[in-house]
């Protein structure tokens, strides 16, 4: 996969197969601002800024990065991006932590030989539904945790389509990450009662159509018998 636009105004940065093998899925959303959805694992800035140029887009124009639960394969590049230009930080308030912290364990940077530097967070989500408004448009950030407990899912709709970027709806459910299957189990019904129409996930690509994004989500329900 190469970096690309998704649909009008959604792109894909970053990933496992376009910046780095350690890497989480990167999307980024252009409103005029250009939001970032979760940084990567951390090695990849550089990639991930130049990809954004080559797309046309001005680095500069970055004022948010909103990532989805607390690992290190989502929240690596952020503290570097956030240095160079000044952009803020968005985490639900329990995930918060472990970035605040540098946590090794609960962000996972154990795991992935990594260490991640005690970073402030600019702006802790603390609603189950919260709405971050930019001119007409709304970014929802939908609190399902399950895989941490302060995993959030995101989506917005734009021209006639709803887009969902779920990121790991896969898991694992795993102790040591304070997971938690009967969480698990209620997010990922409140996922698919959205009905999106694009599922752009955290490690395995783009779902593009509403059956897909259906099917993807069931498989894992099933998988682990919440279903
Ligand atoms: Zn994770
Ligand atoms: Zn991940």
């Amino acid at each position: 996969m190469k970096p690309h636009e998704i649909t009008k105004d959604i792109f894909v940065v970053g990933g496992p197969d376009i910046t780095d093998s350690r890497d989480g899925c990167i999307y980024l959303i252009n409103l005029g601002e250009l939001i970032l959805i979760d940084s990567g694992a951390g090695w990849s800035v550089d990639k991930i800024l130049n990809n954004i140029n080559k797309l046309g887009l001005n680095n500069k124009n970055l004022t948010k990065i909103i990532l989805t639960h607390c690992h290190i394969d989502h929240i690596g590049g952020a503290p570097e991006i956030k240095k160079r230009f000044g952009t803020k930080i968005y985490i639900h308030k329990l995930d918060a932590p472990p970035v605040e912290e540098g946590d090794p364990v609960l962000t996972a940077a154990k795991w992935y030989q990594a260490s991640f530097p005690p970073t402030p967070v600019d702006v802790k989500l603390n609603s189950p539904e919260e709405i971050i408004r930019i001119d007409d448009k709304e970014i929802v950030c939908l609190h399902t945790p399950g895989h941490t407990p302060g995993s959030i899912s995101i989506y917005l709709d734009k021209d006639g389509k709803r887009i969902l970027f779920g990121q790991d709806l896969h898991g694992p459910i795993l102790e040591e990450f304070g997971s938690n299957l009967e969480d698990y189990g209620r997010s990922t019904k409140k996922i698919l009662d959205l009905n999106a129409d694009i599922l752009c996930e955290g490690h395995f690509g783009i779902y593009g159509s509403k059956q897909e994004v259906k099917d993807y989500i069931l498989s894992y329900r099933r998988q682990y018998g919440v279903d």
